[in-house]
């Protein structure tokens, strides 16, 4: 027997995505059951080192879309509809006061993902949340038989909203096509053991992959690479196969000979920390096999070479992303085959895919919260229009 639930839209996950198009369905007087496995938001708390990193400071559509390797056209339409704007209008709507940092990103005033959380599940009041993992979706009845591991439900509507790592296999099922989930905004792994470099950080410098340039903050991990920098090309290179190179320029423009003959009597080492960190000097002295206890005076033309080598190419290779560093997911349901003006599947009537279950993913800065946003905002409208 199913139970009796008087709503005819189920909403399947309670993330941000699942939550706020709840949210706006509420908003037009329909009240969804979002179907949780977990508590409520939970994935929401981490986000922004706990700060909640809601948005970004870009109100042009185009140029916001632009942060997005996976889903950048898609998110034409959808940012016409909602987009930062919206977004903020949508915080203030439910109470929470938002800021913007000098460098375009938005959190809220109170600088906590939990007051957030709570904010939004205040919102949603009303709105019925079960606590159950649902382990089938199926079409019938012109409806869906939502199973669950407590009892089989039927619904008109189903809204996917079940974010990038899980059950991906529901919607499978259902016959959308998936682009293969792997993790983007993460860590890399190194052949080279840096482990030496662990904790050494490194601002604005350049980094040269497949032909690319980009600047930014790198951080040496205990196996590799992170930080800003990293992170961004971890997700431009999310699709391509490893291993792949990165070389960095730590030092720009030196002119080392100069420097070198100016400081003839002082050791190499203490010449070399002026340009980077000491530890890294050291490192780079050790790979270059030059005594860095030696006289400038002592380092002849194809050291010089060597250590400018070191100083502006400083190659890594890439063997994988590091073990549980990823932030969000490369990969989900495929955007040829749903809507960008309804998130509606195109394969399967009153089906919606809203957040990060979508093949979208965008780079750090609130990018990847903002589509959750805009396309529960769209999902809603159409879940809320069509028949
Ligand atoms: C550490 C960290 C920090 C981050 N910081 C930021 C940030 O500051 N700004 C930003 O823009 N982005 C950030 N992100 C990314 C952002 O958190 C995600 O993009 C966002 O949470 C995706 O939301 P979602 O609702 O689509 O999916 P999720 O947040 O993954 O939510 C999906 C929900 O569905 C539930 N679910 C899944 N399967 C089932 C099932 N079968 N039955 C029932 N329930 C199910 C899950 O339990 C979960 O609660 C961060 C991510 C991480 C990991």
């Amino acid at each position: 027997m199913e139970p009796v639930l008087k709503s005819k839209i189920a909403v399947i996950g309670g993330g941000p995505a699942g939550c706020a198009c709840a949210y706006f369905l509420k908003q037009k007087g329909i009240y969804p059951v979002i179907f949780e496995k977990n508590s409520i938001l939970k994935t929401l708390l981490p986000t922004g080192g706990g700060r909640c990193n809601l948005a970004y400071g870009d109100f042009d559509i185009k140029s916001l879309a632009s942060n997005y390797p996976r889903g950048e056209k898609f998110l034409y339409s959808v940012f016409s509809r909602f987009s930062t704007a919206e977004t903020l209008a949508f915080f203030e709507d439910i109470g929470v006061k938002t800021y913007m940092q000098e460098d375009g990103r938005f959190f809220p005033v109170s600088n906590s993902a939990a007051d957030v959380r709570r904010h939004i599940i205040d919102a949603i009041q009303g709105v019925k949340v079960k606590n159950e993992n649902v382990n089938s979706i199926n079409t019938c009845r012109g409806g869906f038989e939502i199973k669950t591991d407590k009892a089989a439900y039927f619904f008109e509507k189903v809204i996917i909203a079940i974010g990038g790592h899980s059950a991906l296999k529901l919607i499978k099922n259902l016959g959308h096509t998936i682009a293969a989930p792997v993790p983007s905004l993460t860590a890399l792994k190194t052949s080279e053991d840096l482990s030496e470099l662990a904790g050494v950080s490194l601002k604005n410098i350049k980094a040269k992959f497949a032909g690319a340039i980009l600047g930014g903050d790198l951080l040496f991990t205990h196996n590799g690479v992170s930080g800003p920098l990293i992170y961004k090309i971890s997700s431009l290179m999310a699709r391509k196969d490893f291993p792949y190179k990165i070389s960095f320029d730590f030092a720009g423009q030196v002119d080392l000979q100069n420097v070198l003959n100016e400081n003839s009597q002082k050791s190499v080492k203490n010449i070399i920390s002026d340009f980077v960190p000491k530890s890294l000097g050291g490192y780079i002295l050790k790979s270059a096999h030059i005594d860095g206890n030696s006289k400038c005076a002592q380092i002849d033309g194809k050291m010089r070479d060597k250590i400018l080598k070191y100083l502006n190419e400083f190659e890594i290779n890439v063997v994988s992303a590091a073990n549980g560093g990823e932030v969000v997911t490369c990969g989900g349901v495929s955007l040829d085959e749903v809507n960008s003006k309804t998130m509606q599947s195109k394969i399967v009537p009153n089906l919606f895919f809203c957040g990060e279950v979508l093949d979208i993913d965008g780079f750090c800065g609130g990018f990847n919260l903002q589509n959750c946003w805009s396309t529960a905002f769209v999902a809603a409208e159409g879940a809320a229009a069509t028949g």
